[in-house]
């Protein structure tokens, strides 16, 4: 089966990813419309006020945890815009989509996660 991120997925990944940027940097006007051109042109960057609520709040507490995921999700806007998001950055495999929806800055598939983390 075919893990493979329709426009509307991107759009909707893009969203939440946006949302993490904005939730850690505390400046959403500095962001939106700002250097995250996707280049898709049909993403809105202004009508997601609202969604803030059906995010679910990502354990961030740890000491440096922000910040790597506000990283993250930089990086994974970036890939979204490359046409490599959704892709792990390990193996180049799909990442399942019900792990995209947990951690959409996710960059690695579940296995090569596994692997990082016997390693770390
Ligand atoms: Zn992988």
């Amino acid at each position: 089966m075919s893990n493979e991120l329709t426009a509307q997925d991107l759009e909707h990944f893009g969203g939440e990813l946006r949302k993490i940027l904005h939730r850690a940097t505390g400046t959403t006007d500095q962001i939106e419309g700002e250097s995250l051109d996707l280049g898709g042109g049909g993403l809105d960057t202004q009508g997601d006020a609202g969604a803030d609520a059906e995010f679910e709040e990502v354990d961030l507490d740890s000491l440096g945890v922000e910040e790597a995921a506000t990283e993250a999700a930089a990086a994974a806007l970036k890939r979204i815009s490359d046409g490599t998001y959704g892709r792990c950055t390990e193996c180049s495999g799909w990442i399942p989509r019900g792990r995209l929806e947990v951690v959409p800055y996710a960059p690695l598939c579940v296995s090569c996660q596994e692997a990082a983390e016997e390693e770390a």
